[in-house]
């Protein structure tokens, strides 16, 4: 996860410790985000009706691949151990229809290999699901003992997990693209570049080849995890997602009793998300952004993997495939 508004979220939540008035502050012109207790989404959909059993994912292998990726260590952009990872991904997807989308970055420290990793599931329905996830680890923090456990490497899992699940089934509903991107994070700390302009690369990359070609007006959803490892489990609720998909993953995590999991807090997101927001799919950002107290692990050399559970692995893994069920199965998507 590299975003700027991270920053505006730990001054949010230590003056709401101190039991300042945030809603003042915001209403005072301030452009930190207004964190307030979420109500459920009000499903305004024609959903269809629940059926069939819970949908299977194995928290505790999900669980060996974060371990497996974090033995690699720091795993920043252009880096031999990030090499090895992306080699780790491949050999985990080998039989798997793997397509590879490499460009060289331009950024503020230089030109970058950047490598976007897309596995597809084909669906008897026409059009496309994604998942993504990044893989790289912060470049700033490349020189410390920063491992993303839950940053990069919890998600990147719960996506090799999700294409254990999908293997070999035909699949009635949409097709499945799973995108390990990479280049998520900054590349300067962002105390010296704005979040817009250094971060975001692989994802950005992937959403602009795709408008060009036409790929996009296919993907009925994208969705994205980032950081959804943390034993302490509260996945918040994104403003810049689309709400009505948003719904659906409510739903989905209701039918499986897990929704005191999600959404009981709003907060403005930027993260892997924002070039698809931006071309006009639908996208939700599944993401729990309280990893320790006042977020206090992320990105640091804490993020380790004693701090996640396969429990937080399965509960999203499921509701994520949940929620790809629901929508294959409802007449008609909106558009946005
Ligand atoms: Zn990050």
């Amino acid at each position: 996860m590299a975003t700027q508004c991270a920053r505006w979220l730990l001054l949010a939540l230590t003056l709401s410790a101190l039991g300042c008035d945030h809603d003042k502050d915001t209403a005072q012109g301030q452009s930190a985000p207004s964190i307030v207790p979420a109500e459920a989404p009000a499903p305004t959909l024609k959903l269809p009706a629940d059926s069939g059993p819970p949908p299977a994912f194995d928290g505790d292998r999900a669980m060996q691949y974060v371990k497996d990726i974090v033995k690699f260590g720091p795993r920043p952009v252009g880096s031999a151990n990030h090499k090895k990872v992306e080699e780790y991904l491949a050999s985990r997807l080998k039989g798997d229809q793997v397509e590879d989308d490499v460009f060289t970055a331009d950024t503020p420290e230089g030109k970058f290999p950047v490598h976007n990793i897309v596995a597809k599931f084909s669906g008897a329905k026409d059009g496309i699901i994604v998942m993504a996830s990044h893989y790289d680890t912060n470049y700033p923090l490349r020189n410390s003992s920063f491992v993303g456990a839950n940053d990069g490497g919890s998600s990147s899992a719960l996506l090799l997990e999700i294409a254990n699940q999908l293997r070999g089934k035909p699949r009635d509903g949409y097709s499945i693209w799973l995108v390990w991107d990479d280049a998520e994070e900054a590349i300067k700390p962002d105390t010296e570049m704005p979040f817009e302009k250094d971060s975001l690369y692989g994802i950005s990359h992937l959403a602009d080849k795709w408008k060009a070609d036409g790929t996009s007006k296919k993907i009925k959803a994208f969705l994205l995890e980032d950081m959804i490892g943390d034993a302490d489990l509260n996945v918040d609720r994104d403003t810049n997602s689309t709400p009505w998909l948003q719904s659906v993953v409510f739903e989905a995590a209701t039918r499986l009793g897990y929704q005191s999991h999600f959404f009981a807090r709003s907060l403005p997101m930027e993260d892997d998300h924002l070039p698809f927001v931006h071309i006009g799919v639908p996208s939700v950002d599944l993401i729990d952004f309280t990893y320790g107290y006042n977020n206090v692990f992320w990105h640091t050399p804490q993020d380790t993997a004693d701090k996640l559970s396969p429990k937080s692995l399965e509960i999203i893994g499921k509701v994520t495939i949940e929620t790809v069920r629901i929508l294959d199965k409802m007449d008609a998507l909106p558009p946005k």
